[in-house]
């Protein structure tokens, strides 16, 4: 069979370049092993890396891809520039280095919606997982392309392809034929492939990190003669932590701070895994280099000098990065303070501060923010299990991190200072499997309600950047901080204690007055004082002096001591009827009494103390200087736990639609490429309409006219009264240019306003639409975008253009659950207004939540949408229905899933299919 190298027509005109596409897939990844692996498309010039590749291969290889002995010619697989196109055939090579290890290719079974893939990889590189991130590759070029599966055949003994193919995770049926085993994998699925390749990617960053993390030989680079410079004070430091072995390279020193020194990294006589570079900017690259030839596995680069002044240093970070590739080193850094340990007795930094063991893990993109955390937490007897400083995060990220903390078991929650998102979607996955395990508190620099997408519809300026953030936050679990006190303050009780499971609380203490200002600054923070049952207060009276207060707050007066206290709190928390317990005290005598020893060991609720007036305490329970302060931090700390709660039974929203069928509608819709002027288009009404009815979105019935006559016909049909509107080129607000006409009564009236808009709009009349006039009721939003970085977002608003100014919406990441869809409404400020506020009828939730699952999944699902309002819905309590439509299209280009960052881009581009545009 020959394979054609024409473009298949229509290919370019249903919005998919193939070229485009592939190049995207150029990329380094790390292999299971911890290695860096090119990954690419084949082109012209690998011919012979290929014939190499084959030529090596062993007979068993050989056999188990060509089921036989070795084809006499290889031609087919030998074009490797011949096929390249995506609706066709795609050959995908693994390098490593300039030498071929993997090739995966797939070609289009003829007639039909499935391509076939096959794979071999070099006898050496077998069980790295090349074969996989091979066939993640070609499932998702694939996908783009239109094929709905992917078909292979392996012999039946061929136990790794097979399963290779079990681990994508997307395989739809597998049968025995011949002694073959068909494999098919559905392409529909596009959350199924993501989240299985993260799992296998994380087991890969994880392996890559150890060096970094948990070194055993560590080189410094750059320490000098002066005891006073950065790099004595980081050798010192580490001299006093590491239990390991340290070196220097030192060009004339025999000994620098007490440590043998080499001339030369060469010359050491065994490999460090770990090498610290304090050496100045313009040498830093050279010193990477000669690690890199020297086997070190990872780098800490304290040096500054980089992207963070100016182009000339931004150069400098990415020859960084491309040399740090070369040699498959990971890098921390440049520009940090470096990164400790405290369980492996490790300090790497030029810190001044120590930071006692504990299970607190911090990583700060800002070095200052980094010091001030430790500082901060040392104060507060917090103790710390590891910190890293991030610094330009050339290669080493917050994601990266985070992952490593998840499955550290000496780390009970992670704090993160970040000013940046490099990679939300990718961070938005990562941070929200992270937080089942561990919990996760942000604080994120930069909150500001200045949208800066300048788009056109209500939904884009309703999502600003900071309610993205916020979006992402809530998504994932983590729980946001808007100060660094706040955010020690939530860490001190989650470091120790379970997220609050709900918003009741409890306050005992041994004054009223303190009682009274816990209990303002708990409904401040959204938490409940609850009133006690009567079985509680009569089991608390047997535990407190007669006088007490047995309701909440409880007041056991000033002579009550710790055992008492915490008799109460046991009993209280025993009984089920609060989430949370705080003990408010005040030292009531005239000198500040022995410490209280406060050891809280329940693990059902938290509880804290709030110690005033010069009161102590030693023991479990965290302790805060003020009520408002605890109350924040059970208040935060609570939104974690609701998120655990919503996390626990989620299901996305259901269409029975079949998406991707709907994608390739889009897809004919896109300009062509001629006539883009923009890359951005807005469909017209009738394409509008005719989506989302098709998605299954209520739309209030409607007929498109261009003369009276048949806009009558219509209206008649449609039934009186109808309303009128203009279809006309450059407007978007209809009725702000009279463009819409309610209450349209007659076949008279109907003639009256189509020659009125005629007149009015003359050529710029495209056509008019007659809608069905939908019943009174409230006027909702549902909108979506598609942020470049987070992904899809849909928002939820009140109707019309007030909704802008009351800042009153809820942001979700598509796509979207039910329970998320309904609390998205609950939470609207406006919601009163569905539930018959003043004697309004009580409008049903679910069809808005429906729609908002809908249009969440459309967004998941049709990368090529994006901006999308649906604007109003009227919602009354017969139905909801939306009358006004828009929706923006733009050509997708899909990425890779799995790449780490490319030294060509700049930092803090994102990697993943949300960078595309
Ligand atoms: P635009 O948003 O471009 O100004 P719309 O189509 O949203 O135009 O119409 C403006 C307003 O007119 C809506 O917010 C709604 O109050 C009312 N409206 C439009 N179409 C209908 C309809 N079919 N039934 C009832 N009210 C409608
Ligand atoms: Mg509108």
């Amino acid at each position: 069979m020959s394979i054609s190298a024409a473009r298949p027509a229509g290919t370019r005109r249903s919005g998919i370049d193939s070229d485009a596409v592939l190049a995207a897939f150029d990329r380094d990844v790390v292999a299971t092993n911890g290695r860096v692996v090119r990954v690419r498309p084949s082109q012209a010039s690998d011919r012979e890396a290929m014939q190499l590749f084959y030529d090596r291969l062993s007979d068993r290889s050989i056999y188990q891809r060509f089921f036989g002995l070795r084809p006499p010619a290889l031609d087919r697989q030998l074009h490797p520039s011949a096929g390249n196109n995506i609706g066709d055939r795609v050959v995908m090579l693994a390098l490593d280095d300039l030498e071929v290890i993997g090739v995966g290719e797939y070609a289009r079974v003829r007639e039909r919606d499935e391509a076939e893939a096959a794979f071999a990889v070099a006898d050496s590189h077998q069980h790295e997982g090349i074969a996989t991130v091979l066939l993640e590759d070609l499932a998702l070029i694939a996908r783009e392309a239109g094929f709905r599966r992917l078909v292979a055949e392996t012999l039946a003994g061929n136990n790794a392809m097979q399963l290779v193919f079990r681990t994508v995770g997307l395989t739809e049926r597998t049968w025995y034929e011949h002694g073959q085993v068909h494999v098919e994998l559905d392409l529909a699925d596009e959350e199924l492939i993501e989240d299985s390749a993260d799992g296998r990617d994380w087991r890969a960053a994880v392996a890559s990190l150890r060096p970094l993390l948990s070194p055993t030989h560590i080189v410094v680079i750059g320490a000098g003669r002066d005891p006073s410079s950065v790099g004595r004070v980081l050798l010192a430091n580490l001299v006093s932590s590491f239990t390991g072995r340290i070196s220097v390279v030192h060009p004339t020193e025999e000994t620098v701070g007490g440590v043998p020194a080499v001339a030369h990294l060469a010359d050491l006589d065994a490999a460090a895994d770990l090498a610290v570079i304090v050496v100045p900017a313009a040498n830093v690259v050279s010193v990477a280099d000669e690690c890199g030839r020297a086997g070190v596995g990872a780098l800490v680069v304290i040096t500054a000098g980089f992207a963070e002044t100016g182009a000339a240093g931004a150069d400098r970070e990415r020859e960084l990065l491309a040399t740090a590739r070369r040699y498959g080193m990971r890098v921390l850094g440049p520009n940090c303070l470096g990164l400790v340990s405290t369980q492996g007795g490790l300090n790497v930094t030029f810190m001044r501060q120590s930071m006692a063991p504990g299970s607190i893990a911090i990583a700060s993109q800002s070095g200052g923010v980094g010091i001030v955390l430790a500082s901060e937490a040392a104060r507060r007897h917090l103790g710390v299990s590891s910190f890293v400083s991030l610094g330009n995060k050339v290669d080493v990220s917050g994601n990266d991190v985070l992952r490593y903390w998840a499955d550290d078991p000496s780390t009970s929650v992670v704090l993160m200072y970040l000013e940046s998102i490099g990679d939300p979607r990718r961070f938005a996955r990562i941070a929200r499997a992270v937080s089942r395990r561990v919990p996760i508190v942000a604080l994120k620099s930069g909150r500001s309600e200045a949208g800066k997408r300048g788009a056109r519809s209500h939904t884009a300026a309703l999502a600003t950047d900071d309610v993205a953030v916020d979006a992402l936050f809530a998504h994932t679990g983590v729980v946001r901080a808007n100060t660094l006190d706040q955010m020690l303050d939530v860490a001190a009780l989650l470091a120790v204690q379970p997220a609050p499971s709900g918003r009741r609380v409890a306050l005992v203490g041994n004054a009223g007055g303190p009682l009274i200002l816990a209990a303002d600054a708990a409904s401040a923070n959204g938490l409940d004082v609850v009133e006690f049952s009567a079985g509680l207060q009569q089991r608390l009276r047997l535990l407190v002096p007669d006088a007490a207060a047995t309701s909440n707050p409880v007041d056991l007066l000033a002579t009550v001591d710790v055992g008492s206290v915490l008799g109460v709190l046991g009993a209280i928390a025993a009984s089920g009827e609060v989430d949370a317990c705080a003990v408010v005290s005040v030292n009531l005598g005239a000198n500040a009494p022995a410490p209280w020893q406060l050891d809280w060991s329940d693990t059902s609720i938290p509880a804290v103390a709030v110690l005033l007036g010069g009161l102590n305490a030693t023991g479990t329970m965290p302790t805060y200087a003020t009520p408002e302060r605890a109350m924040d931090a059970i208040g935060l700390a609570a939104t974690r736990g609701a998120w655990l709660a919503a996390t626990a039974d989620e299901h996305v929203v259901e269409s029975h639609v079949d998406l991707l069928a709907l994608r390739r509608q889009v897809r004919q819709l896109l300009p062509a490429p001629h006539d883009r002027h923009e890359e951005t288009a807005w469909l017209t009404t009738t394409d509008t309409f005719g989506l989302l009815e098709t998605l299954g979105i209520p739309i209030a019935p409607w007929a498109v006219g261009r003369s009276g006559r048949e806009c009558v016909r219509h209206a008649q049909h449609l039934g009186f009264p109808c309303v009128l509107k203009a279809d006309v080129i450059g407007v978007v607000h209809k009725s702000e240019e009279g463009a819409v006409v309610l209450g349209v009564a007659s076949a008279t009236m109907v003639r009256q306003v189509v020659s009125a808009f005629q007149h009015r709009f003359g050529d710029r009349l495209r056509h008019i639409v007659v809608q069905r006039q939908a019943e009174p009721g409230v006027e909702m939003l549902i909108g979506a975008v598609r942020d470049p970085g987070i992904g899809p977002m849909v928002v939820v608003a009140a109707g019309g253009t007030e909704a802008e100014l009351l800042g009153d919406r809820s942001v979700l990441l598509a796509p979207v659950t039910a329970a998320r869809a309904r609390s998205a409404l609950e939470q609207l400020r406006t919601f009163p207004l569905l539930r018959g506020f003043r004697g309004r009828p009580v409008v049903p939730v679910e069809p808005l939540v429906d729609i908002i699952g809908r249009i969440g999944l459309l967004m998941a699902t049709v990368p090529e949408i994006l901006e999308l309002d649906l604007n109003p819905i009227i919602a009354a309590p017969g139905g909801c229905l939306a009358v006004d439509a828009r929706i923006a299209v733009a050509p997708h280009v899909v990425l890779p899933m799995r790449a780490m960052r490319q030294p060509h881009q700049p930092p803090g581009t994102p990697v993943t299919s949300a960078g595309a545009r």
